[in-house]
């Protein structure tokens, strides 16, 4: 089964120096996960541990993301993890609209390779609003509903973003015991095959 991170594609998305974000990274870094991966988690863009390793969600949120992950018994080498940018920013600053752009059409093909693809996770509010960028809700008001447009296979549940969890404990549990038990029992009711053994 072809990987994200091993493919041609990651390839040249590790070669690009299309944009300023550029400067403070060691190298862009691809997502990761199979081809036929079912769920696609995508984040805002790589921190310093990732930039070091080049692979994402691999430092303090990305532990927190695999707890995400545990809570809503999905094995992460079956899942793609993806980021809007690819990048690593000094400081950990939010990269620009215009950043965002620039990366967007290496998001595109990386969404393009797992042909299986159901369910989008976006995680945190760039990513939602990298997904739906015309849409007026915040997503503190989307945060673990089902967006699926009448004619999409695809459905989309943004989720709070693992950084923002460990800096608001209030969030962090009511995300424990009451958002991802219900996504949790959603995707079991909906998409009973990614759970089978
Ligand atoms: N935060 C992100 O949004 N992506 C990563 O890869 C790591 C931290």
């Amino acid at each position: 089964m072809e990987r994200l991170e091993k493919s041609g594609l990651a390839a040249k998305i590790r070669s690009c120096k299309r944009c300023s974000a550029r400067k403070d990274a060691r190298c862009p870094v691809p997502g990761d996960g199979p081809e036929n991966a079912v769920i696609i988690f995508i984040g805002r863009n790589p921190g310093k541990n990732e930039d070091e390793k080049n692979r994402p969600f691999i430092g303090r949120a990305g532990r927190l993301l695999n707890e995400i992950l545990e809570m809503l018994e999905l094995d992460r080498d079956l899942c793609a993890i993806l980021n809007i940018v690819k990048c690593f920013t000094a400081k950990n600053r939010a990269p620009s609209s215009q950043e965002i752009n620039s990366c967007l059409p290496w998001l595109k093909k990386e969404l393009k390779f797992f042909s299986e693809k159901r369910i989008i996770i976006p995680l945190g509010n760039e990513a939602f609003k990298t997904i739906f960028p015309k849409t007026d809700l915040s997503i503190s008001k989307a945060v673990g509903r089902s967006f699926k447009p009448k004619d999409s296979k695809i459905a989309t549940i943004p989720l709070f973003h693992p950084a923002y969890l460990l800096r608001n404990a209030s969030e962090k549990t009511k995300m424990f015991n009451y958002t991802l038990p219900r996504v949790r029992n959603y995707l079991k009711a909906n998409f009973a095959e990614i759970f089978s053994v």
